[in-house]
C-alpha cells in the first residue's frame, strides 16, 4: 500500500469516527435537553392532578360526584381529559372527552394510592401535553435528518480533504523517486527539488549532496584510471622502444646501455608501491602504531637523510634548532614518510643555490612541522588541487624530476589517518611552505 493511500485511509477513518462521535454527542445532548424540558412541565402538571384527586377522594362514593370542571380546577386547562382507572385497568371516572387510545401515545400517566389503601392510575392529556409529545417526536426526527445529512457532508468533505492532503504530502517523495532511480542507474549528478522548507527539503538536499559526491568520486575514479594508464604508458614506451632498438642493432649490449631501462623500471616500481600505499590509506586500512614522536628529532633525521641529494643540487637544508622537543601523538614511520615527501619535493622544486628551512613548534594546540623552501612556488589556482592524486602543476617537468604525482596525496592521507592534516602556502617564484599538523601530546 502506497504512503499516499495509507495517509488517505488513516485520515478518512479518523474524520468519519470524529463525525460519528460528534453527531452522536450533539444528538444525545439535544434530545436530553428537550426531554428534560418537557418532562419537567409534565411532572408539575401530574403532581397538581394527583394532589387534587387525593384531596377530593371520598372513600364511600369513589370519584362520582366530582365536578366536570375538575380539569380546569386542577390544571388551568379546560381542554384536557383525565381518566382514573382502578388497579385492574378498569375506568373508574372520565373527565373530558378524549378516547382512551390517544393516551398511549401522547398522555402522561401516574399511579397513586388513596388514604383507604386503594391504588389508582391516572391518565391525563391536554393541548400543551399533546404539543410537547408531538414536538419531541418531530424534533427527534428532524434532528436525525439534519445530523445525518450534515454527517454525510462532513464525511465527504473530510474524505476529499484527506485525499488532497495525502497527495500533497507525498508529492515531494514521488518527485524524488525518479531521481533515486537515476542514481541507481549510476546517472550521477541528477538533482532533486530541494526548495521546500521541511523534512522533504532536507532529504532532497542530502540526496543532492550524495549525488554530487557520487559524481565527483565517479569522475575521480575515471581520472585515476586514465592517470594510471598515462603514467604507465611513458616508462613502458621508453623501455620497449629501447629494447627494440637494442634487438635491431644486433650488437652485444653494453651494461651502461641498460641503465636508462633500469631507471624506468625503478620509476614503475615506485609508482606501483605509491599506488598501493595510497589505496591502503584511502581505504582506511592503514595500520598505525601511535606513540609519542618528537617532530624536531624526526625533521633532523629527514634532513640527514636527504643531505647528499640536496648537496648534489646545491641546496642547503637548514634545521631550526630550539633544542626543545615537539611531541606529537603519531606513527613514527608514516610521519617520517610525510616529512620526507615534503622535503624531497622542496629539493625538486627549488633551483640550485636555494634553501629549505625545517622547523617544529606548536600552533593552536597542534604539534607542527614546517618545511619552507624558496623555490619556484606554486600558482594560486593550483593550490586547492595540490593534494589530489596525480595532480601536477607542470606535467612534463614534474615527471622529468622523478615524481609519481602521488607524493602529496599520500602525505595528506597519512596525516589525515593520524587525525591531523597538511596545509600549504605558496607564492609563484618565491617559495612554498608546508605545515604538517598532528595532535600534540
Ligand atoms: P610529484 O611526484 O609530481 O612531485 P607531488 O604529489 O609530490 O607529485 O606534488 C604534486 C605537485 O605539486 C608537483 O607536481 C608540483 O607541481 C607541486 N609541488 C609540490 N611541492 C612543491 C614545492 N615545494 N614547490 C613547488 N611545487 C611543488
Amino acid at each position: 500500500m502506497s504512503v499516499a493511500r495509507k495517509i488517505f485511509a488513516g485520515y478518512s477513518v479518523l474524520i468519519i469516527l470524529m463525525g460519528v462521535f460528534m453527531f452522536a454527542g450533539v444528538y444525545t445532548m439535544a434530545n436530553r435537553l428537550v426531554n428534560h424540558l418537557a418532562e419537567n412541565r409534565q411532572d408539575e402538571t401530574m403532581d397538581a392532578i394527583v394532589g387534587g384527586l387525593e384531596a377530593r377522594y371520598v372513600p364511600s362514593s369513589g370519584w362520582s360526584g366530582l365536578p366536570s370542571e375538575l380539569i380546569r380546577e386542577l390544571t388551568g386547562d379546560g381542554n384536557g381529559t383525565l381518566i382514573v382507572k382502578d388497579r385492574n385497568g378498569k375506568t373508574a371516572a372520565v373527565f373530558g372527552n378524549e378516547d382512551d387510545a390517544e393516551f398511549a401515545r401522547v398522555g402522561i400517566t401516574e399511579t397513586f394510592t388513596t388514604p383507604d389503601g386503594t391504588t389508582w392510575t391516572v391518565e391525563y392529556t391536554d393541548s400543551t401535553i399533546r404539543f410537547a409529545a408531538v414536538f419531541r417526536y418531530a424534533f427527534r426526527d428532524s434532528l436525525v435528518l439534519v445530523l445525518g445529512v450534515l454527517m454525510l457532508l462532513f464525511a465527504a468533505a473530510g474524505i476529499m480533504f484527506s485525499y488532497g492532503l495525502s497527495k500533497q504530502l507525498t508529492a515531494p517523495l514521488r518527485r524524488m523517486i525518479p531521481v533515486l532511480d537515476e542514481l541507481g542507474k549510476r546517472n550521477f549528478g541528477v538533482k532533486a527539488d530541494a526548495s521546500s522548507n521541511d523534512e522533504f527539503g532536507i532529504i532532497a538536499a542530502a540526496v543532492n549532496a550524495m549525488s554530487a559526491e557520487l559524481e565527483r568520486s565517479e569522475q575521480t575514479k575515471r581520472n585515476m584510471t586514465a592517470d594510471i594508464a598515462h603514467e604507465l604508458r611513458t616508462p613502458l614506451a621508453i623501455v620497449s622502444g629501447k629494447l627494440e632498438y637494442l634487438q635491431h642493432r644486433s650488437l652485444p649490449v653494453q651494461p651502461e646501455e641498460l641503465l636508462p631501462l633500469q631507471d624506468e623500471l625503478i620509476r614503475l616500481d615506485r609508482l606501483v608501491s605509491d599506488l598501493k600505499e595510497l589505496s591502503q590509506a584511502e581505504g582506511g586500512r592503514l595500520v598505525l602504531h601511535m606513540e609519542e614522536v618528537d617532530l624536531a628529532e624526526l625533521l633532523a633525521r629527514v634532513a640527514e637523510r636527504v643531505g647528499v641529494e640536496a648537496e648534489a643540487k646545491g641546496i642547503q637544508v637548514k634545521l631550526a634548532e630550539s633544542g626543545l622537543p615537539v611531541r606529537a601523538w603519531a606513527d613514527r614511520h608514516r610521519t617520517a614518510q610525510i616529512l620526507l615527501n615534503l622535503v624531497i619535493n622542496g629539493i625538486r622544486y627549488t633551483p640550485e643555490g636555494g634553501e629549505i628551512r625545517l622547523s617544529a613548534g606548536f600552533e593552536e594546540g597542534f604539534a607542527v612541522a614546517e618545511i619552507a623552501d624558496n623555490g619556484i612556488g606554486i600558482e594560486e589556482e593550483h593550490l586547492p588541487h595540490l593534494f589530489e592524486r596525480f595532480y601536477r602543476t607542470d606535467r612534463a617537468r614534474s615527471r622529468d624530476s622523478g615524481g609519481s604525482g602521488l607524493g602529496l596525496a599520500i602525505a595528506a592521507e597519512y596525516a589525515k589517518a593520524q587525525g591531523g592534516g597538511i596545509t600549504v602556502q605558496s607564492r609563484a617564484g618565491q617559495g612554498t611552505t608546508f605545515k604538517v599538523k598532528l595532535h600534540a601530546v
